[in-house]
């Protein structure tokens, strides 16, 4: 929507998302766009870059926006909801 007096400049708002991909029960990692909850819904684009995804149930996309964390271990005889 154009402002009737132009633009001076602008306020800055910021987010900072989480995205928690799964660690199934042998310890293998799905880092991975289709277990992002930011990948549109016809899996093919980033919700959060407007990029497309190339193999989504594969590989995160390749200007993936996140920074990919070492994952935090989970100790024997729990799972990740709490004990099993
Ligand atoms: S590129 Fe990264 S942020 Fe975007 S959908 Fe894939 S995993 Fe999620």
């Amino acid at each position: 929507m154009p402002l009737e007096s132009g633009v001076k400049g602008y306020v800055k708002g910021t987010a900072t998302v989480t995205v928690n991909f799964p660690i199934d029960n042998k310890g293998k990692e799905y880092v991975r766009c289709v277990h992002c909850p930011y990948l549109s819904a016809n899996k093919k684009v980033c919700r959060l870059n407007s990029e497309i995804v190339a193999f989504p149930d594969q590989f995160v996309g390749d200007k993936c926006p996140l920074v990919i964390e070492e994952p935090k271990h989970i100790p024997e005889g729990m799972s990740a909801f709490g004990e099993d």
